[in-house]
């Protein structure tokens, strides 16, 4: 049995010990309350990184149970992580919010109906690509019969919810055929001259839904001298577990997604989406006291860049294809706040001739789309949608980029509600669209 089953027989546990030391690094100074939106909109200590601080020390020391009042205060949050770019004592709050939600998930009886979703979701069908890709199929169907049309035409859904019919509009056109469907397992790169391998993380929503832009990705990399390996085995990064107290789960799928890519041998994994990025670079801290992967998950993460990342950090072919329009770009929170990402982004777009960029005020606050947060506090999530188009409107920009898929259909759906008539488009279509644009 390794060590640490051992010490955990005996009651060292591990996990707890780290959050008591991250919690121990909050001296409750408050800067971080100004920069958390749930703070700014709701105004109370409960919906601030320092009461939920306070809270989840209450519960870890065990003075306090867990109740639905306290599942409440701590599934308010975004986990945007704005508080830990703000945070002088450098708290890393998601490592002390993502054990506090597995606790909720391990000790809050919730109502039958709940329970059976959150299995069905968690447990069912995101650890399974075929299953994914099966309701993927269903959702196409709904989509392309008439069915979807007839629903919003007789606004049945309006009946039941105003939420449910505002969620079901955002659901994005499914193409025809997922990534790893449409694309080999290994892409030369442009031209024959291969300066580095890399893996591809095509991800599960992005795998089945954005496929254009997982297209684009591969083709501005192979123009970069890459050899790019998109497995056709991967799962989904279990972003969406972590948040969401599926602790276990996750650790399966980043134990799965190691042995994936580990034998490939590359020079760096790569992502386009942010929340997924945030995450597996997580692997190594996830999976810290697991004896057999703690050092192939801490590697693993070493490798993992974000696409905007690594291009800048080779120095990517500046395009010469021009594109007229004026950008705003909008910072995804796990891009800025989870990996530090943020001139990176800015550089690519600056480097697209003929694009106009324009800052955008409070670029680095949430838009409100935070993983499932659209679904599960529509009405808070529309507020901080409303508030970021008010500021996108204020910029004059007809284009609106960011680097994220569910920040991508938040906006989208912002713009839409604003009544703006504007593309928003990932960071890497545009450098994308630019180099085909030298062949025109
Ligand atoms: S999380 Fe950081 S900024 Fe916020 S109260 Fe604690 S120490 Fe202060
Ligand atoms: S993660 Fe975001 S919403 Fe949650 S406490 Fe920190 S700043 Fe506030």
């Amino acid at each position: 049995m390794p060590i640490e089953d051992l010490l955990k027989n005996v009651g060292v546990d591990f996990q707890e010990d780290s959050v008591h030391e991250e919690i121990m690094k909050c001296v409750g100074c408050g800067l971080c309350l100004p920069y958390c939106p749930t703070y700014r909109e709701v105004g109370t200590e409960m919906a601030s990184p320092r009461g939920r601080i306070a809270l989840a020390k209450e519960y870890f020391d065990g003075k306090l149970k867990i109740t639905p009042r306290f599942a409440e205060h701590l599934y308010l949050c975004l986990e945007c992580l704005a508080c830990e770019t703000a945070c002088p004592s450098g708290v890393k709050f998601h490592r002390i919010m993502e054990p506090a939600r597995e606790a909720i998930k391990k000790n809050l009886e919730r109502p039958l109906w709940d329970r059976m979703v959150r299995d069905m979701v968690f447990k069912h069908i995101f650890p399974y690509p075929k299953r994914l890709q099966l309701l993927a199929g269903f959702l196409r169907l709904y989509q392309v019969s008439g069915l979807q049309w007839l629903v919003r035409k007789t606004g049945l859904l309006r009946s039941i919810s105003e939420s449910l019919e505002e969620t079901e509009q955002m659901l994005p056109p499914i193409q025809p055929k997922a990534l790893r469907d449409a694309l080999k397992e290994v892409t030369p790169p442009l031209g024959g001259r291969k300066q580095y391998r890399v893996g591809f993380l095509s991800g599960c929503v992005m795998n089945l839904v954005f496929t254009p832009i997982n297209l684009a990705t591969v083709r501005v990399l192979a123009r970069n001298g890459c050899e790019v390996i998109t497995p056709r085995f991967q799962k989904c990064c279990g972003a969406l577990h972590l948040h969401n107290g599926e602790t276990d789960i996750a650790r399966q799928m980043a134990r799965y997604n190691i042995d994936i890519f580990e034998k490939l041998q590359l020079d760096a994994l790569l992502v386009n989406s942010a929340g997924c990025g945030s995450a597996l670079k997580e692997y190594g801290e996830l999976l810290k006291d697991d004896s057999r992967y703690a050092q192939k998950a801490s590697a693993f993460s070493q490798k993992v860049k974000d696409i905007s990342e690594f291009l800048v950090e080779i120095g990517f072919v500046k395009p010469q294809g021009a594109i007229y329009r004026k950008v705003a770009y909008d910072d995804p929170c796990h891009l800025i706040h989870g990996q530090g990402i943020k001139f990176q982004p800015r550089e690519i777009l600056k480097s697209i001739p003929g694009l106009e960029l324009v800052e955008l005020k409070e670029s680095d606050w949430c838009c409100g789309s935070a993983g499932i947060y659209n679904i599960t506090h529509p009405e808070l999530s529309m507020r901080l949608l409303d508030r970021k188009m008010a500021h996108v409107k204020a910029t004059g920009a007809d284009l609106l980029a960011t680097a994220n898929p569910g920040c991508i259909l938040q906006l989208r759906w912002g713009a839409k509600r604003a009544g703006l008539k504007m593309d928003v488009v990932h960071v890497v279509e545009l450098l994308d669209q630019a180099y085909s644009k030298e062949l025109e």
